[in-house]
């Protein structure tokens, strides 16, 4: 395997009395689809906060192709090349598909401060080549507060490539799409992963998109990491079977 895009080892936060994220260690290839899975408040979007920069760890280290990324803003992680996408989608719902697309190149290449820009249709090219990539070039000029949930996501995800991330965070990405969107989602993800080498991590609840498109699978339970390993071989752990039947 490729060397890790993420490392992170022995990253924990508590809040109060809870162990949200309990010392927990796994790394991401370049290319590679990991599955971050695990109950309700097993601690999946505490780790992705910490990934991010949201979050300060308490303890632990995150690597970014073997830099540190421990302490630095949200800003400047974004900057070195970690994407995310939201459950809830986070795109301006007042513009076009295009043109938010467009604002996340502009803001990719600095140059957040000339709206002048969005008029003036700088970057409308490349934003157009990104819509094709994930199907939307032919929804470009619609307003995204008209979309279907599906298409919004899609859009979403085109934003996040906009900054050529080396890293993509997606937190139940799948959430509140019909079962053929769901598919169409994550072939979608495991193509641009593999065609640019970026290193997909993603949570789902969906046990059917998780065996069908991660690489590997890692299990959390009670901010500890309880599985790791294909997802034939977590599907097939005593102990993570007994978490998801017991919850
Ligand atoms: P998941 O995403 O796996 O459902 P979370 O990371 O959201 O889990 O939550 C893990 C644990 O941390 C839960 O017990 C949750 O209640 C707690 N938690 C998460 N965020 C906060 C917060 N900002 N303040 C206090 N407790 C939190
Ligand atoms: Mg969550």
């Amino acid at each position: 395997m490729s060397a890790a895009v993420l490392d992170v080892r022995g990253l924990s936060k508590s809040f109060g009395g809870v162990r949200a994220v309990d010392g927990v260690d796994f790394a991401v290839a370049a290319g590679e689809l990991l599955a971050l899975i695990g109950p309700n408040g097993a601690g999946k979007s505490t780790c992705f906060n910490m990934l991010n920069g949201q979050l300060r760890p308490d303890a632990g280290g995150v690597s970014l192709n073997g830099r540190s990324i421990v302490g630095l803003p949200p800003r400047r992680i974004w900057r070195l090349g970690v994407g995310r996408t939201f459950q809830i989608t986070a795109t301006f719902v007042s513009m076009t598909v295009r043109e938010n697309v467009q604002m996340a190149l502009l803001s990719h290449h600095r140059r957040i401060g000339s709206m002048f820009a969005r008029a003036s249709g700088l970057y409308r090219a490349e934003a157009d080549a990104l819509l094709e990539r994930v199907a939307m070039r032919d929804q470009a000029d619609r307003v995204c507060g008209v979309l279907a949930y599906g298409d919004l996501k899609r859009v979403e995800l085109a934003v996040a490539l906009a900054n050529d991330p080396r890293l993509l965070l997606m937190d139940e990405p799948t959430a509140g799409m019909a079962p053929r969107e769901r598919v169409q989602l994550m072939e979608l993800a495991a193509r641009l992963a593999r065609e640019r080498g970026i290193a997909v991590l993603f949570t789902e609840h969906d046990m059917d998109v998780v065996f069908a498109h991660a690489d590997r699978v890692i299990v959390l339970d009670r901010g500890r990491l309880i599985a790791s390993g294909t997802p034939d071989q977590v599907r097939a752990d005593p102990q993570v079977q007994a978490v998801y039947l017991g919850s």
